[in-house]
């Protein structure tokens, strides 16, 4: 079955300081296999990881997901060498599996060719970034070709599933799905389209949004149940 994973982003407001250290440790209290590290502004690249928060990752899949903002406002940040740099090092320090970031907020992609740790580029949406939209990843890929994809369908409404799956199957480095839950109550019943989303990708999932927290344990079980049902 494939691993079902949690992003630290599912607490934050992103306009506040987002406490990375508190977020790691609710994690803790449900059962999954993945945990994303949301960096969601820079400066959270220099706040230590607690030693009871590395001991608890070291008994999980760790991914880290690297900054969007910068640390003020939603000014979106531009990933240079050194940014990137302190990224690979946390990612070592915690034996992360991989790294993913937002390729239009990567100064240089040749900069994480440089790099000896892997990295995976996650879609984004048409409207912000043609180049980096699924539909048109493949260039980027051929000419990058150590990096993984992380698939955000949600970045990308304007393809039917069908499609995404015949683009990332023609891909052929996808590593993981996101999935952003705006009505846990309608993911709970049946007939839900984030499951076909779940049945056709075989990937882990890692959920980066709830609209009800209190219900994540629920919709970790209901995942189990539609990843069962093949
Ligand atoms: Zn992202």
């Amino acid at each position: 079955m494939n691993k079902i994973g949690i992003s630290t982003g599912i607490f934050y407001k992103f306009y506040e300081e987002e406490e990375i250290n508190r977020s790691i440790s609710h994690i803790s209290r449900w059962n999954v296999e993945i945990v994303e590290i949301l960096l969601s502004r820079l400066f959270m690249l220099d706040i230590p990881v607690s030693e009871e928060n590395k001991e608890f990752l070291s008994s999980k899949e760790v991914i880290i997901h690297s900054p969007f903002f910068v640390n003020e406002g939603y000014n979106l940040c531009k990933l240079g060498r050194e940014e990137i740099k302190k990224l690979v090092k946390l990612a070592k320090q915690l034996n992360a599996k991989y790294i993913i970031v937002h390729p239009d907020l990567v100064e240089d992609l040749s900069i994480l060719d440089e790099t000896d740790f892997p990295f995976a580029l996650e879609n984004i949406k048409p409207e912000f970034s043609e180049i980096f939209c699924l539909e048109n990843l493949k260039n980027t890929f051929e000419n990058h070709k150590n990096l993984k994809l992380a698939l955000d369908p949600g970045h990308a409404k304007n393809l039917t599933i069908e499609q995404m799956k015949e683009i990332s199957d023609d891909l052929g480095n996808l590593s993981e799905l996101h999935a952003e839950l705006d009505d846990v109550n309608a993911f709970l019943k049946n007939g839900e389209e984030t499951h076909s989303y779940f049945r056709t990708f075989n990937v882990p999932i890692v959920f980066e949004k709830f609209n009800d927290l209190r219900k994540v344990h629920l919709v970790i079980k209901k995942t189990k149940e539609i990843l069962h049902q093949e």
